[in-house]
């Protein structure tokens, strides 16, 4: 299994942290990020924070000379006690209140996303000093998660929202759009980037001269299965941003594709049970917990017990894996093969750092995995 630490250095770090144990490798967030860079040069890579706001994170993306994208006051709180450059930020909330924007700009990010007519006459008070990118919504059935969905101008109204925006005397730099999370096709940032161009080339005739283009996140990891490698999965859209934007500043929004492969979930079975015919083992963490991305991120992730990995496992069976909470929809696998599990056994997830502790509740008062940085 890809990203995973020892397993002799698993069970000390199990034995002195007790499970459940989230290990955070920030050497795997630093290559992650250094990897895309390389496949998307003359890219700045703003890292989200959404999928993991640690600030280890941060502080090892800050390393990389890295950037930032934030999308809430918390996320700003996460960013400024790390002592992260404003200047080295970007805003893209479409939606915001007064006092988000104010918040943003005492700390000293002045780059906004807007996507709707509603949004401009907020940033009037702050004119002078809030520079704006338009989001554009491109559809995206196949990705794992559709960011599209819920925000973004669509295409074809683009022109006549920017049109607006520069009308009231804002100031918009570019265009931004997020093809979609963990998206396994990359020609969709083609597509995109080529309808960007158009827009880019329209706004010029109107007198409207843009100089910024985001590509947003959406770069996929391997969980169970593998997928392309990023160096070839970004070839096509580094060849259409140098053929069709080669003046411009470009940014994209990594989040998973940064995280994912940081954190190993270590949890231990409580109990086991046969119910119907079928071995059941409950976890000290769920899908309230570090697999709620499970639920909410559509994700599955790879689940192995900890003695297999080191070579004994022993004839296995299908299986349920359940999490620890008193409520029936807490089952994380349903069909799993897997060995005979006895109460305390150690299991791992690598492949747990994006969208997993960032969306857990402590729901029955099963307290969250602790996050251990290991190097
Ligand atoms: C969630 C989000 C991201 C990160 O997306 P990934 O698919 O995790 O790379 C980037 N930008 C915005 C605006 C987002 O909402």
């Amino acid at each position: 299994m890809q990203h995973l630490p020892d397993p002799a250095r698993i069970r000390a770090l199990a034995a002195e942290h007790g499970t459940p144990l989230l290990l955070l490798s920030t050497q795997t967030v630093r290559s992650q990020y250094r990897q895309l860079r390389q496949s998307l040069p003359g890219v700045h890579l703003h890292y989200a924070l959404k999928p993991l706001p640690h600030p280890e994170v941060v502080k090892a993306l800050m390393a990389e000379d890295g950037y930032f994208d934030l999308a809430t006051n918390g996320e700003v709180d996460v960013v400024r006690a790390c002592g992260v450059d404003p200047a080295r930020c970007i805003q893209t909330h479409p939606i915001k209140r007064d006092g988000d924007i104010r918040y943003c700009l005492e700390y000293g990010c002045r780059t906004f996303v807007f996507d709707n007519p509603a949004e401009l006459p907020k940033f009037l008070p702050y004119k002078d000093q809030v520079e704006l990118l338009m989001r554009l919504s491109f559809r995206n059935k196949e990705a794992q998660c559709d960011l599209s969905m819920k925000f973004g101008v669509q295409p074809q109204d683009g022109l006549a929202l920017l049109k607006q925006a520069v009308g009231m005397g804002l100031t918009v730099r570019g265009l931004s759009f997020h093809a979609g999370s963990q998206l396994l096709n990359n020609f969709k940032y083609v597509e995109a980037i080529g309808f960007c161009r158009q827009l880019f080339n329209l706004a010029a005739l109107d007198g409207i001269r843009l100089d910024t283009l985001d590509i947003g996140g959406g770069f996929p990891v391997g969980y169970i299965e593998p997928v392309m490698p990023i160096n070839y999965y970004c070839h096509p859209i580094a060849g259409e941003l140098e053929r069709l934007f080669p003046s411009v500043r470009l940014l994209a929004e990594p989040g998973r594709f940064v995280s994912a492969p940081s954190m190993t979930l270590v949890a231990s079975v409580m109990g086991k049970s046969e119910r119907q015919g079928r071995m059941w083992y409950y976890l000290d963490d769920g899908l309230y917990g570090s697999y709620s991305g499970k639920l909410y991120d559509h994700c599955d992730y790879p689940f192995m017990p900890l003695k297999k990995l080191e070579g004994h496992g022993g004839a296995e069976r299908l299986s349920v894996v359940a999490g620890p909470t008193c409520d029936s929809i807490d089952v994380v696998y349903q069909d799993i093969s897997l060995p005979e599990l006895e109460c305390g056994d150690l299991v791992v997830s690598p492949m747990m750092g994006a969208y997993t502790s960032a969306s857990a509740t402590d729901f029955n008062f099963f307290p969250r995995a602790k996050i251990v940085t290991i190097d």
